[in-house]
């Protein structure tokens, strides 16, 4: 839709309820999110749903600038609750957003946003089912939750818990894409970095009609990989030993990371996974992930072991402790 004003902006009537809340819901999001669930406009979804396990997550969304290269918050704000879904092994089915918009935002920006969730949830085969609107003072800012839900299809066991020692860990992609183009953005520096934000239950789903055994799963988001198995190792009592050498990591990001003193073992992505599966189906997994579009980098990056902890092999030989992070390392990325 055009604006008839572009000026047009947010302001604390659209929270009130009334008249301009009403507006806001038919010209902004009913156009885009309009499904026979939420069409019925009833205070609470009604869900059908078949018996069995189903998989529950929720995250805020704050990250700034709302528009990056690769996606904006409304496109994270579905893939990252979809990957958390998925990587329990469920397959997303329903979800809730409540918007926190600031007074002065604009109708246009609000619209991208609101667009760009409809498309990523439709493509993933989620279904919005409820939502929340709500304005505050502010500068033009704008904040999502997303809630969703899934089934778990009977005799998919992935927990974090899984890892024994010999299991193989696979990454599905280059690591620190996210991470670099959000502080690229922040900094004001030029480069040809995109976020990797994309929803990957297809990838998932690829693996287990592969008849594969994915042992566990987490999305690589904040902190990175060397967190994310940081909590693997802990929740499983037991230690992860990786390759620095077979670490996917782009020329691009590797230079950017090299240059402002980062390392990619710690910066967040958005469309990528750690997948642990038992050392027998590490090549058939490490084929089946490279033949989907996002997970051509694929790599089998280390090994469960005994003992406790994240070490890494060196380059040049050599073995160290990769420690926890301690604090954040970029405040806002998603
Ligand atoms: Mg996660």
């Amino acid at each position: 839709m055009v604006w008839k004003d572009e000026k047009m902006k947010i302001t604390m009537a659209h929270g009130s309820g009334g008249t301009a809340s009403h507006q806001l819901m038919e010209e902004i999001f009913a156009p885009y999110f309009h499904n026979p669930i939420l069409d019925l406009r009833e205070d609470a979804a009604i869900l059908s749903m078949e018996k069995g396990n189903y998989a529950m997550s929720t995250d805020t969304f704050v990250v700034t600038p709302l528009f990056y290269s690769g996606g904006d918050i409304g496109k994270l704000s579905v893939c990252g609750t979809v990957n958390d879904l998925c990587c329990m092994g469920a397959r997303p089915q329903y979800m809730t957003c409540g918007f926190i918009l600031e007074e002065g935002l604009s109708f246009e920006v609000l619209e991208r946003v609101v667009k760009s969730m409809a498309g990523t949830a439709k493509g993933a085969g989620i279904r919005l089912v409820a939502g929340d609107t709500k304005v505050i003072d502010g500068q033009g800012g704008l904040y999502i939750n997303t809630t969703g839900i899934g089934r778990i299809p009977e005799g998919r066991q992935v927990r974090g818990a899984n890892l024994a020692p010999g299991d193989a860990v696979l990454v599905t992609g280059v690591l620190g894409e996210h991470h670099a183009t959000i502080l690229s953005h922040r900094m004001n520096i030029e480069n040809q970095i995109q976020s990797d934000n994309a929803p990957l239950n297809g990838l998932v789903e690829a693996l287990f009609d592969a008849k594969l055994h994915p042992k566990a799963m987490r999305d690589i988001t904040r902190g990175g990989l060397g967190t994310v198995l940081h909590e693997l190792a802990q929740s499983s009592k037991a230690g992860v030993l990786i390759e620095e050498e077979k670490l996917p990591v782009s020329p691009a990001v590797q230079g950017f990371a090299e240059i402002l003193g980062l390392d990619p073992l710690y910066m967040g992505n958005e469309g990528k996974l750690v997948v642990v599966v038992p050392w027998e189906e590490r090549e058939r997994a490490l084929s089946l992930i490279r033949s989907q579009e996002l997970g051509r980098e694929a790599a089998l990056v280390g090994q469960v072991i005994q003992g406790e902890g994240v070490e890494l092999k060196t380059r040049l030989g050599g073995t160290r402790r990769v420690p926890p992070l301690v604090g954040e390392g970029l405040p806002r990325i998603c």
